[in-house]
C-alpha cells in the first residue's frame, strides 16, 4: 500500500517568526492521519521548525541541497548540515531551480545520490513546459528526466524516493492539469520506473502531482489511482488551505 504524501513547498517565503506562526497553526489542527504531511521550509527556518515539529508526525524538508559534504561552495548548504538538523526530505530539481539556477539533470542526479547516502529522502521534481506539451512531447521529456535523474541509483534506494510530477505550465499559474492528465502522466512515470527497475518498485514508488493544487481540486486528484499525493506551493502558505488540502 502506498501511503499518500502531501508536502507544502513554502519556497522563498516566511522569516523564522512567520514560519513558526504558520507551523503552529498547522499543528494545532487535527490532520488526516492517513497522509504523510511534510513542510519544506526555507533553510533559515529549518532548525527552529524542527523543534516546533517535535511530538508531531509532520515531517521536515529542505528545498534544495548541494551534493558535496563540504567545501568551497560559497552560499551552498550541504547534506551534512541538513542531517544534523534532522531533515527528513529534500526537494530536488524543482523547476524553479532548473529555470533560474541552471540546475540540470546531471546535478539533480548527483544531489539525489548524495541525499540517499545521508538518509535524506529526495522528492524529485520532473515535468514539461507548456511548449513541450503543445508539441505533444511531454512523455519523452519526462522519461528522459527520469532516466537521467535515476542513473546509477541502485534499486534498494528507490523506495526512499518520491517523484513529484509538476507540469511547469501549472506551477503558480492557477492552471491545473486535469485529474485525468495528471493521472495519465503519473501512470506513465510509474511504467518508466517499472521498465528501469521492476514491477514491485513500479507499484510501490510514490508519485505526487504538483501545480496549483488547492482545497477545491485536491479531492479529485487524490481519487485517481496513480496519484499518491501532492506538492503544494502557494496554497501551503495559508494554514487553512493547507489543512483543508491535507484533510481532503
Ligand atoms: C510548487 O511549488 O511545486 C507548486 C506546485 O506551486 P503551486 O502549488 O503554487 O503551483
Amino acid at each position: 500500500m502506498r501511503i499518500p504524501i502531501i508536502a507544502g513547498n513554502w519556497k522563498m517565503n516566511n522569516t523564522i517568526s512567520e514560519s513558526i506562526d504558520l507551523v503552529e497553526k498547522i499543528k494545532s489542527r487535527n490532520l488526516n492521519n492517513m497522509v504523510e504531511v511534510v513542510v519544506a521550509v526555507p533553510f533559515t527556518s529549518l532548525y527552529e521548525i524542527k523543534k516546533h515539529l517535535e511530538g508531531t508526525s509532520i515531517k521536515l524538508a529542505a528545498q534544495n541541497m548541494h551534493w558535496e559534504d563540504k567545501g568551497a561552495f560559497t552560499g551552498e548548504i550541504s547534506p551534512l548540515m541538513l542531517k544534523e538538523i534532522g531533515v527528513d526530505y529534500c526537494i530536488i530539481g524543482h523547476s524553479e531551480r532548473r529555470q533560474y539556477f541552471n540546475e540540470t539533470d546531471e546535478t539533480v542526479n548527483m544531489k539525489i545520490k548524495s541525499a540517499l547516502k545521508h538518509n535524506i529522502k529526495p522528492i524529485v521534481c520532473i515535468g514539461e513546459t507548456l511548449k513541450e506539451r503543445e508539441e505533444n512531447i511531454q512523455e519523452d521529456i519526462v522519461k528522459n528526466q527520469i532516466i537521467k535523474a535515476f542513473e546509477g541509483i541502485d534499486k534498494i534506494y528507490i523506495k526512499d524516493i518520491v517523484i513529484a510530477y509538476e507540469p511547469i505550465w501549472a506551477i503558480g499559474t492557477g492552471k491545473t492539469a486535469t485529474s485525468e492528465e495528471a493521472n495519465k502522466m503519473c501512470g506513465f512515470i510509474r511504467n518508466v520506473i517499472g521498465n528501469m527497475y521492476d514491477e514491485e518498485l513500479k507499484n510501490n514508488i510514490r508519485i505526487q502531482y504538483g501545480g496549483s493544487v488547492k482545497p477545491n481540486n485536491i479531492k479529485e486528484l487524490m481519487e485517481k489511482e496513480e496519484i499518491d499525493g501532492a506538492l503544494v506551493g502557494g496554497a501551503s502558505l495559508i494554514a487553512e488551505d493547507f489543512i483543508d488540502i491535507v484533510n481532503y
